[in-house]
């Protein structure tokens, strides 16, 4: 749990927020300011900055974000026309909060739109 970072916060659901999937480990809710007419954030409750500050301990939270990923698509029916799993790493990457999480995205009349 890392002071001031909003993830932690919905997380430990000190910001209440709906989650479509909790365990011990992964959290998954909806964005709140959606890219797509599916974007889910599949989210560790440990906090992790970023993809570069992974170790080999996070292994298997990396391998069960993107499990989660594929179940999720298969929930919101759209594993079969297709969809996105992405990581925005750093600024450069287009990464706005500072703790780790896997976009879902999909759900678009034909091609992807993002
Ligand atoms: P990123 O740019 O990869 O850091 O993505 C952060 C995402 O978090 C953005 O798509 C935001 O719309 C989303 N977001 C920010 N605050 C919230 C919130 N309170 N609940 C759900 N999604 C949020
Ligand atoms: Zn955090």
């Amino acid at each position: 749990m890392e002071k001031d970072c909003l993830f932690c916060k919905i997380a430990n659901k000190e910001i209440p927020t709906d989650f479509l999937y909790e365990d011990d480990m992964l959290v998954v809710f909806r964005d709140i300011n959606p890219q797509s007419p599916v974007h889910l954030l599949i989210v560790p409750k440990k906090h992790i900055r970023s993809i570069n500050d992974l170790t080999e301990e996070d292994k298997i939270i990396v391998g069960e974000m993107a499990m989660l990923g594929k179940e999720m698509a298969k929930r919101e029916g759209i594993d079969q026309s297709g969809y996105k799993l992405l990581f925005n790493v750093e600024n450069g990457g287009g990464q706005m909060i500072f703790h780790l999480h896997q976009h879902l995205v999909g759900g678009w009349e034909g091609d992807a739109k993002w």
